[in-house]
C-alpha cells in the first residue's frame, strides 16, 4: 500500500481533529493539526500584548517578530498520549490555545498573508514524505492540492457548538453555549470570506456531513475511503 497524503478540511468544531487523529493512529501516519499552529501564533500575539482592548491587532509588530524568527511553532510528542502537542518557542502550549480568548481572535491572525505564507511552507515540509493526515481549512486547496485523499467535513452550527461546549466543560474550561455558537458562526464567515486561502471545498474533495453520524460510523467511513485511496 502507498504512503499517501490525506487532507481533512472543513468548518470549525466539526470534529476534524478527532477523526484525523484517529485515522493517523490506525494507519501509523503522522498527524498534523494546522489549526493548532494558527492558534499558537494567536497566543503569541496575545501574550505580547499585540491586541488592544478592542481586539485590533498591531500587525507590524507581529510581522516583524515572525520575519525575525521570534515565533517558532512546532509539535512535541506527548509521551503519555503519544500525540503531538503544539509548542511555542519550545514551550508546550496545548492547554492555552483552545479557550475563547484565542478562539475569538484566531481568524484575524489566520487572514494575514505573512502568517499563512510562513505556516503553509512549514506544513508542506512536514508532508514531503507522505504518510500524513493533516487537518485544517486549506489543506486540500492550497497546502497539498495533489493530496490523494481529500475530505471536507461539516455539520450544523448548533451541533458543532454543542460539541465544543461539551469538550470545554470536560476540560474544566466552561464557557457559555451562546458565545460558542456565535464564535462558530463568526469563524465560518471569516474563514470563508478572507482573501487568502479561504475555506472552501476542493473540487475533488469528498463531502462528509457528520451532524447525524456517530463517531464510530464516521471513522468507519473515513478508514474505508483511506484504504481505497491507498490501494489505487
Ligand atoms: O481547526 P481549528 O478550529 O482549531 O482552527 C482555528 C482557526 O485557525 C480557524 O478558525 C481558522 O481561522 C484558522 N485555520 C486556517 N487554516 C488552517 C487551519 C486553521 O485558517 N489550515
Amino acid at each position: 500500500m502507498k504512503n499517501i497524503t490525506i487532507a481533512i478540511d472543513g468548518h470549525s468544531s466539526c470534529g476534524k481533529s478527532t477523526m484525523a487523529k484517529q485515522l493517523a493512529r490506525e494507519l501509523g501516519y503522522i498527524y498534523v493539526d494546522t489549526g493548532a499552529m494558527y492558534r499558537t501564533v494567536t497566543l503569541y500575539a496575545l501574550r505580547q500584548g499585540f491586541f488592544d482592548e478592542a481586539s485590533s491587532l498591531n500587525e507590524a509588530a507581529l510581522r516583524a517578530d515572525i520575519e525575525g524568527g521570534k515565533v517558532q511553532v512546532g509539535f512535541v510528542l506527548n509521551p503519555t498520549t503519544r500525540l503531538p502537542e503544539p509548542s511555542l518557542n519550545g514551550e508546550v502550549v496545548e492547554a492555552y490555545i483552545r479557550g475563547i480568548d484565542v478562539s475569538s481572535r484566531v481568524s484575524i491572525i489566520a487572514a494575514l498573508p505573512f502568517v499563512r505564507a510562513a505556516l503553509t511552507l512549514q506544513q508542506q515540509k512536514m508532508g514531503e514524505e507522505g504518510g500524513i493526515v493533516m487537518d485544517g481549512r486549506d489543506i486540500g486547496t492550497v497546502v497539498f492540492p495533489h493530496a490523494e485523499l481529500k475530505v471536507f467535513v461539516t455539520a450544523r452550527a448548533e451541533v458543532r457548538a454543542q460539541r465544543r461546549y461539551d469538550e470545554l466543560l470536560a476540560k474544566g474550561q466552561p464557557a457559555a453555549y451562546d458565545d460558542i455558537l456565535k464564535n462558530v458562526r463568526e469563524r465560518d464567515y471569516l474563514d470563508s470570506h478572507r482573501a487568502v486561502a479561504p475555506l472552501k471545498q476542493a473540487d475533488d474533495a469528498l463531502l462528509l456531513d457528520n451532524s447525524d453520524l456517530t463517531r464510530e460510523e464516521q471513522s468507519q467511513w473515513l478508514l474505508q475511503k483511506a484504504r481505497e485511496a491507498m490501494a489505487e
